[in-house]
């Protein structure tokens, strides 16, 4: 069976094709699979029946089952598991829903688990598994507007792949299911409201800049020397900080993007006045914003700073010419660290 939700557009239409058909039903079948979510072909009423049968004998539009659906006290976020179709074992991949006025932006996985083994990481600690394919992406996706739809609030706005993995070592799955997310007959999200982290594997960073879309991009930073970089994401080793920072000028010079740069702040340990001296040396000069993320303990050699450092942290930032801004802690009461419920559920029974 062909699963549909892992076919670009131009993959649809040669789809189409082999089934005698004309390329335009491939866009009728997008708006269909993204933008009423329908899980199967039979209500697909615009599509001469011949077709659907065609198409429920051949493909799967099936949906990936919500496991879990965890809201924060404050309504302010929502984290979903969702589960994955493998043959031996049972996996489930985390996504979270952030709701901040108008905007409900979708947190999305791109890997299950993770192979770059960031010290601070909950993710890293299941190791890398597997990438998800397309399907397994946009399907947090569509479950998130499914679950909005369900509750009368407003569907996804703007995505930002920060969830579990590395998007950009899962390129072509990322690129796949991005096509699909920008193309106005499925999700229709413009550039601008999309955002890819990365831990900084510079070859990506330049794949993507000449892919000749200005999405946004968020590097993972989390500290202002190599040695201290290194022991926090093992990536540094291979990838140094003026590379990354170089590579980050060029991504701002070839899309017009403005770069944020995430920095975990880590008690004594990266969020000291030398740290931001040094950062701002490191930064400064080029149109960049800082996103300073008290971290999520996953063991107990690391605590966050208290609000007030934190707060003096992105002061002495900002008096150095920094646009530093610290992440609003949404729904910390359902989070956990990014992997503790994928963790919890590998392996459990599916009900
Ligand atoms: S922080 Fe991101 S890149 Fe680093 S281990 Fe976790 S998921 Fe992977």
């Amino acid at each position: 069976m062909q699963n549909l939700k892992d076919l670009t557009l131009p993959q649809l239409e040669e789809f189409a094709l082999s089934l005698g058909e004309q390329r335009f039903r491939a866009k009728q079948i997008f708006k269909w699979m993204y933008q009423k979510r329908l899980p199967g072909f039979s209500e697909m009423t615009n599509m001469p029946k011949t077709l659907r049968a065609a198409l429920s004998d051949r493909a799967s539009v099936a949906k990936l089952p919500p496991v879990r659906a965890l809201e924060s006290a404050a309504g302010d976020a929502v984290k979903f598991a969702f589960a994955l179709n493998d043959p031996d074992t049972y996996y489930a991949v985390e996504s979270v829903l952030l709701i901040d006025g108008e905007r409900r932006t979708a947190c999305l996985s791109s890997q299950l688990g993770c192979g770059l083994g960031c010290a601070f990481c909950e993710t890293a600690k299941l190791g890398f598994i597997r990438n998800l394919s397309p399907s397994e992406i946009l399907g947090q996706l569509i479950g998130m507007n499914d679950y909005q739809a369900a509750r009368g609030d407003k569907i996804v706005t703007n995505i930002v792949f920060m969830g579990m993995g590395e998007a950009l070592s899962n390129y072509e799955n990322f690129m796949a299911a991005l096509s699909i997310i920008m193309h106005e007959d499925a999700f229709n999200l413009g550039a601008r409201r999309i955002t890819v982290s990365t831990a900084g594997v510079v070859p990506h960073i330049e794949r993507l800049m000449g892919e000749g879309l200005s999405i946004g991009l968020a590097i993972s930073l989390n500290a202002w020397n190599d040695e201290m970089r290194g022991e926090l994401m093992p990536v540094n080793r291979k990838y140094p900080i003026a590379s990354l920072v170089d590579a980050a000028k060029r991504y701002y010079n070839r899309t017009g993007r403005r770069v944020t740069f995430e920095y975990v702040l880590i008690e004594g340990k990266t969020d000291t006045a030398e740290a931001a001296e040094a950062l701002s040396r490191l930064l400064g000069g080029f149109p960049c914003k800082v996103n300073l993320i008290p971290v999520n303990p996953v063991d107990s050699k690391m605590s966050a700073p208290c609000d007030g450092a934190v707060q003096k942290f992105a002061d002495e930032l900002y008096g150095r010419g920094l646009a530093a801004t610290v992440r609003k802690s949404r729904g910390r009461d359902v989070f956990g660290a990014c992997g503790q419920l994928t963790a919890e559920l590998i392996g459990s029974k599916r009900r």
